[in-house]
């Protein structure tokens, strides 16, 4: 079953979000992640990727272990900034034959040293030009798409946002996993805005639960538009320690999570960068041992 069929018949979704490791301690730390958190019966899981293929060869191996050993739907991150048609064409060609029938497709950003004006060279200058040719060349592919509620950090305005938003949904993509947010009226408001723009595909939240101040700050680097409102700073600033600061993280995003379910959201994908913890507390929190329960 693709991940499109699943957020169709079986929603609200719960989903997570694993990484390639790069070491093998990294590696370790994964698998006792996963031997943790499958249990709880996540409707699919996703795996990222490296933009100009940085960690291509190690998510192309976790995508296809999982969905060997577990069975369950894989979505695999793929990013085209860079990368030639042939190129693309060959990995996803290598993915149908693997069973694997998800791609989020994203454009990535410019490795470091190549940002700014000059991209580097290859076949595909946005995700909608990705999504395109998937749709053509692979028509059995599901494909997700990338959206932000806050806005993407390169968009000059956010009307233009949600018509590139569209162009990706009109090109053949299924459904679209947002951006990691902290306040659900910028969801809700994201929501609306593509409902207005005739967005019809069904919208998943991504929600990261904070765990310690150090992750706080890396996340806000790497997610860069995304916003920590006021009052979870507040919180995290009385904390004496990360361990009060990670009762507060989980305390939050199940929160949010109570509040978009109560809103009928069609999936949740969690960011679990490979830890078990802060998801198995959040479920406590919400009452549930399985991701069924949501539904
Ligand atoms: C859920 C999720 C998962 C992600 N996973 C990964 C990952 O695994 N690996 C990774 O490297 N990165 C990942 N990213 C980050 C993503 O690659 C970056 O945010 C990247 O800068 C944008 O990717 P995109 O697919 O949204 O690009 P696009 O949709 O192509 O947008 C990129 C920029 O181009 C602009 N644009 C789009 N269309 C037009 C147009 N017609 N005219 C003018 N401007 C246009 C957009 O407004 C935006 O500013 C992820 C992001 C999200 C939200």
């Amino acid at each position: 079953m693709r991940v499109k069929d699943i957020l169709a018949t079986a929603h609200p979704t719960c989903s997570l979000e694993f990484f390639p490791p790069k070491t093998e301690s990294l590696g370790v730390e994964l698998d006792s992640a996963l031997q943790e958190l499958l249990p709880l019966k996540p409707a699919y899981v996703s795996v990222t990727y490296g933009a100009g293929g940085s960690t291509q060869d190690r998510t192309y191996d976790l995508v296809v272990r999982i969905r060997r050993e577990t069975g369950l739907p894989v979505i695999s991150h793929l990013t085209c900034v860079g990368s030639r048609r042939d190129q693309i064409r060959a990995l996803l060609e290598r993915y149908a034959a693997n069973d694997v029938n998800d791609i989020l497709a994203l454009r990535g950003d410019p490795p470091r040293g190549q940002a700014g004006d000059t991209p580097p060279a290859g076949d595909f200058n946005r995700a909608s030009d990705l999504v395109a040719f998937i749709r053509k060349e692979f028509p059995g592919m599901g494909i997700g798409v990338a959206g932000f509620p806050e806005g993407h950090p390169e968009t000059p305005n956010r009307l233009k946002e949600i018509d590139y938003l569209k162009e990706k949904v009109d090109a053949g993509a299924d459904y679209i996993v947002t951006q990691l947010f902290f306040d659900n009226r910028d969801f809700y408001d994201f929501c609306d805005r593509c409902h207005l723009a005739g967005i019809r595909v069904p919208i998943v939240a991504g929600i990261l639960p904070i765990t310690n101040r150090a992750g706080m700050v890396r996340m806000a680097e790497l997610a860069a538009g995304s916003r920590i409102p006021a009052a979870l700073l507040r919180s995290v600033d009385r904390c004496v320690d990360d361990t009060a600061v990670e009762r507060v993280g989980i305390h939050w995003a199940a929160e949010q999570m109570r509040d978009l379910l109560h809103h009928r959201v069609a999936g949740i994908h969690l960011y679990t960068l490979n830890s078990a913890r802060g998801v198995k507390r959040i479920f406590a929190s919400l009452g549930i041992t399985d991701a069924s329960q949501l539904r």
